[in-house]
């Protein structure tokens, strides 16, 4: 019997083990390695932060969608993938073989990088949804202690889109304490200019972010380059284009919450052939692994390279629509794999984003990701912060279906023209 293993039950993982069980033969077994039986939705970690969402909000339980779906769960987590013998070894000392495994494990949080930085020292983070409830408890010692505070992305950083919303979520959350009065605010990022995004910009997201910035008081720094995070300082040069530093900030702050840099989980990292020097796997436009050729990999886990050559270093980011195309082709890649024919889909990786600014938002899509782009479309209202909700709702009443793509969400998506997959070659493979 066939054996497909997912490794990893975060946003690409778990929808993955649906779209499978969709896609292949009933009899084809499918595992789904996690770590613990919740599915966690990372997007709404910054309203955790500030108390707007409870963990028990934004977790599914997955052993019933998983018993419902024929999918099998080992939640007890991976150790060392060993793809030379087509295995994984898990945490508790037993095995799991697989024919095919789709690596889907995300990222691995390089707070080590810099001096102070992370949970474990001197600031903040939303990026795990404990990390997001211990800074739920920073945020209310902020409240009764009001001081500056410094968000933004470091050196190296993918993610973006959650710096710029937290930033100004956590301005509505302080306005509706109504200490906002007494907390400066500084954006501090690795960007070229505002609204970059890692993307070089979707449409006007520079004037878009720039201006919601003003608005609302949180001056910025970009190109910058951040040296430590002392107790109270972060300390960040400010490079020109050639790389030569133009000025050094010692931003005071009593609350500091920056993105890291990703790089791949210890798993899977150092496996030649199928990881890049910072653990990302290896994937070709079928998402397939050009080394071990039963190896898929969808998610942020995936080698994407850089955008083009910046003062500072940034990473593009890898979002949960660009996530959903590569699940839908990776899928279909499989079942084609099993039929005796050759993968032949290709994920759009389109970035459709809603921004949530906590009382409005910026939204952008972008088609293709990497420009030139066919769309390249960004708008700005309190709709973004409904739409938001909306999704959030949406995605983790998915994830407790067992559903991946729903046909209304088939239906709408084709009506926008947004695909997931690029048209499929019509070979004989
Ligand atoms: C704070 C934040 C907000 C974001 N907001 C948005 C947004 O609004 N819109 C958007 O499009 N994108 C957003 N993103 C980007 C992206 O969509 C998310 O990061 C998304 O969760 C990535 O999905 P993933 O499956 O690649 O990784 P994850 O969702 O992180 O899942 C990885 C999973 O692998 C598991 N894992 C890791 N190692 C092991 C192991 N050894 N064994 C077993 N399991 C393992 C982890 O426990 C985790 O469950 C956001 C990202 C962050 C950090």
């Amino acid at each position: 019997m066939t054996t497909i293993v997912v490794l990893g039950a975060g946003l690409g993982g778990t929808i993955m083990a649906y779209e499978l069980r969709d896609q292949v033969p009933a009899d084809v077994n499918i595992i789904l390695v996690s770590k613990g039986t919740k599915y966690s939705f990372v997007p709404s970690n910054p309203w955790v932060a500030v108390g707007w969402r409870d963990r028990e909000d934004i977790e599914v339980e997955l052993q019933s969608a998983c018993d419902r779906r024929n999918i099998r769960l080992l939640p007890q987590g991976a150790e060392r993938l060993h793809p030379e013998e087509n295995r994984i070894a898990l945490l508790d000392g037993t095995s799991v073989s697989y024919d095919y495994l789709v690596i889907a494990t995300g990222p691995e949080l390089a707070f080590d990088e810099i001096e102070g930085f992370g949970p474990e020292n001197n600031t903040h983070s939303v990026c795990h949804i404990y990390h997001a409830l211990m800074t739920r408890d920073a945020f209310r010692t902020l409240v009764a202690n009001p001081g500056p505070v410094v968000i933004g992305a470091v050196q190296g950083a993918s993610c973006f889109g959650p710096a710029y919303e937290f930033a100004f979520i956590l301005d509505k959350a302080l306005r509706d304490a109504k200490v906002r009065d007494r907390v400066p605010m500084t954006f501090v990022t690795s960007e070229p200019y505002i609204g970059h995004l890692g993307l070089d910009g979707v449409g006007d997201t520079k004037g878009l972010l720039e201006s919601a910035l003003r608005s609302h008081h949180i001056k910025w720094v970009t190109n910058a380059r951040v040296k430590a995070f002392a107790d109270g300082m972060v300390t960040a040069e400010e490079v020109n284009e050639d790389g030569s530093v133009k000025a050094t900030h010692a931003i005071p702050s009593r609350f500091t919450m920056m993105l890291p840099a990703f790089r791949g989980v210890s798993a899977v990292r150092d496996i030649d052939g199928l990881t890049n020097p910072r653990g990302f796997i290896l994937a070709d436009k079928h998402q397939q692994n050009p080394k071990y050729s039963n190896i898929f990999s969808v998610g942020v886990g995936v080698a994407i390279p850089p955008m083009g050559k910046t003062p500072v270093p940034v990473g593009v980011p890898k979002t949960g629509f660009m996530i959903e195309s590569m699940v839908t082709a990776t899928a279909h890649n499989i079942a084609r794999l099993l039929d005796g024919k050759t993968p032949n889909a290709q994920g759009t990786w389109n970035a459709v984003c809603l921004a949530d600014f906590g009382d409005g938002g910026i939204a952008f899509v972008a088609q293709p990701q990497i420009p030139p782009r066919n769309v390249n479309w960004s708008s700005s209202g309190k709709w973004v912060h409904a739409a938001k909700i909306g999704f959030e709702k949406y995605f983790l009443y998915k994830v407790r279906l067992g559903k991946s793509e729903p046909f209304y969400e088939k239906l709408a998506l084709q009506a926008l023209g947004i695909d997931k997959l690029k048209s499929i070659s019509l070979d004989a493979g």
